[in-house]
């Protein structure tokens, strides 16, 4: 069976991650999350991990060849291991969608759908505020709409949540800049493909992932 490959595009905090994590789990796919892929590498202390977090902690935007070369080598890592791919939080920018495409075209792949989570500014600062990790297993909470059982803490681990430093007010506002910027063109880039798939992200995390599925299953 060919590999499908999916684009989840959208702000940050729009929901792409907890829906990319519930149906990669669902459907036997991989998610490549540059961002978590970053951060792991912002904890191991590596070299990659050196070069993004001085980005990272600005909000800015890793290099475009940096996140190319990583895109290219988790794929290669996963290839023929699962029934298709969740790109969440890539491509960024243009050049990082054509080189997508490049990428791709080695492998006679094709992106299948790209799903675009539409949230207004509003709830994406109030979600971002309000994001809190589990330093250890990673899973995220909003203490809006997802908070933990007990206080602070994580409900699988029970060590204390944090904030992410580029969830910190100062630099969403920095991030969201970046986004319109660099990565809103991409909703006009793709909407000229046949490919393109709104979805109103401002619905509960159940509802949009029931209409995530029906998209997946092409319904
Ligand atoms: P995210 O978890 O997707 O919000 O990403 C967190 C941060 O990692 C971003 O603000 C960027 O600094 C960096 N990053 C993640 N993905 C990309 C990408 N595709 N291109 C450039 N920088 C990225």
């Amino acid at each position: 069976m060919k590999e499908k490959f999916y684009i989840f595009l959208g702000p940050p905090g729009a929901g792409k991650g907890t829906q990319a994590k519930y149906l990669a789990d669902k459907f036997n796919f991989h998610q490549i999350s540059t961002g978590d892929i970053l951060r792991y590498n912002v904890d191991q202390g590596t070299e990659l991990g050196k070069i993004a977090h001085s980005y990272i902690s600005e909000g800015k935007l890793v290099p475009d060849d940096i996140i190319l070369d990583l895109v290219k080598d988790y794929l290669g890592r996963f290839r023929g291991q699962v029934n298709g791919f969740i790109f969440d939080g890539f491509p960024r920018t243009i050049d990082q969608a054509e080189g997508l495409n490049e990428i791709l075209q080695e492998n006679q792949n094709k992106i299948d759908k790209v799903i675009y989570f539409n949230v207004d500014e509003q709830t994406i600062i109030a979600r971002n505020i309000n994001r809190r990790v589990c330093p250890k297993c990673k899973k995220v909470y909003n203490l809006l709409v997802k908070p933990p059982e007990h206080d602070l803490l994580c409900d699988i681990c029970q060590v204390e949540l944090v904030q992410r430093e580029d969830d910190k007010p100062d630099v969403i506002s920095d991030r969201l800049n970046v986004y319109k910027a660099k990565t809103e063109p991409l909703i006009d880039f793709y909407k000229q493909t046949d490919k393109f798939v709104e979805i109103n992200g401002q619905l509960s995390v159940e509802q949009v992932a029931i209409h995530l599925e029906k998209e997946i299953n092409g319904i």
